[in-house]
């Protein structure tokens, strides 16, 4: 939901004379740094942006192994392909569709260098004991956090310690158009993730002491294109400042799904991990008990679109796409429980702005459906 304020604040840089990465990027690297309680922070055009950076910036590449799960959004596989590494799957928690400590373990070798979780829908992994288990063998962890702004792991902000990489697509908690952010402690890592973004050169097109373009920076190592511009700076100001409602909005309307689905046999909702104390309701994901209904879900789905109910996947299991399923000597994992859900998942409509009566609206039209 953007609001008439953020047009209008995107109207006043187009109008200022900068609109590329300036001094609006500047203040949202800091302000989400703040937020976020990080010790440093760099705007991208994108996570996925942030991903590519990250594993160039680890060095990450052939012989190498990168544990995530399966079940997430396909840039983080495509792009450990890409580097020449093997994703290695681990499973997730079959009612909460975590990555879990258990299989991340299982899937460590001697090969592993990174390890990828994802902090689903909005709760957090347990990422404690994911990166103790890292530390006693030298292994990086870099958490995906695209779906956790705002959420809280033991009272804690996710990104606040260690190295984590949010998104700003429209999808996400809070958008700028596209964008993403990368938060670590590691204020080494960062400078070369900053160098990166912008061509490898020295300093980035915007200086903050001079205030300005330096006409003398140099390439230091060859970089990439992938800043964020003060248009999209700007409507990121704007939602940052108002996450907390959002996110609030957002588990008002989750709590009304999850009452009302006690009561609906066939639709399972997710289990909520006891180290999440603040869940940022990014997606209302359930699944439909295929073995009470007599359609499936591709079906169960259609049905919901034929009521004018909009529904999403997240995700297709990344093993599950065409790529890789045909192509898997490229990866490795036993996924029973992703494979579980991968046939019963769907995401439910539930964004700010939306109304009780509109979840009531999508409960009704499931019960539609299911009794007939
Ligand atoms: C959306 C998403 C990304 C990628 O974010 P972009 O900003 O679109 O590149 C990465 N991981 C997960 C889990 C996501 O949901």
């Amino acid at each position: 939901m953007i609001s008439e304020d953020e047009i209008a604040a995107v109207a006043d840089v187009l109008r200022s004379g900068w609109i590329t990465t300036g001094p609006k990027t500047a203040e949202f690297e800091e302000q989400f740094q703040s937020y976020i309680g990080a010790r440093g922070a760099v705007a991208l055009c994108s996570a996925t942006a942030g991903m590519h950076l990250m594993l160039k910036a680890l060095g990450i590449g052939p012989g190498d192994e990168v544990i995530t799960p399966s079940m997430t959004w396909v840039s983080t596989i495509n792009l450990i392909v890409l580097a020449g590494a093997t994703p290695v799957f681990a499973d997730i928690d079959r009612d909460s569709l975590m990555i879990t400590p258990e299989s991340i373990k299982r899937s460590i070798t001697d090969r592993t260098r990174l390890i990828i979780p994802v902090h689903f829908a909005g709760a957090a992994a347990d990422i404690d004991p994911i990166r103790s288990d890292a530390a006693k063998s030298g292994i990086t962890v870099v958490e995906d956090a695209a779906h956790s702004i705002g959420t809280q792991y033991k009272g804690t902000t996710i990104g606040n310690r260690g190295t984590s990489i949010f998104s700003f697509h429209p999808i996400k908690n809070m958008t700028t158009g596209e964008g993403g952010m990368v938060c670590s402690d590691d204020l080494e890592l960062l400078d070369t993730i900053r160098r990166l973004r912008f061509h490898g050169l020295g300093v980035d097109a915007w200086d903050r002491t001079s205030q300005g373009r330096k006409p003398q920076a140099e390439v230091l190592e060859p970089g990439f294109k992938y800043n964020l511009t003060d248009i999209s700076a700007v409507l990121g100001l704007g939602q940052l400042a108002r996450i907390d409602d959002l996110n609030q909005q957002r588990a008002a309307l989750a709590e009304i799904y999850l009452k009302e689905f006690e009561t609906v046999d066939e639709i399972q909702t997710l289990a909520q991990p006891e180290s999440t104390t603040r869940h940022s309701w990014s997606l209302f994901v359930v699944r439909l008990d295929i073995d009470r209904t007599k359609i499936d879900r591709d079906e169960f789905m259609e049905q919901l679109k034929e009521r004018n109910i909009g529904s999403g996947l997240h995700f297709r299991a990344a093993h599950l796409h065409a790529y890789y399923r045909e192509n898997q000597h490229l990866w490795r994992g036993e996924l029973p429980n992703t494979d579980w859900n991968s046939e019963r998942i769907l995401s439910l409509p539930l964004f700010p702005g939306m109304t009780a009566d509109d979840v009531h609206r999508v409960v009704g039209g499931i019960k539609g459906i299911l009794a007939s």
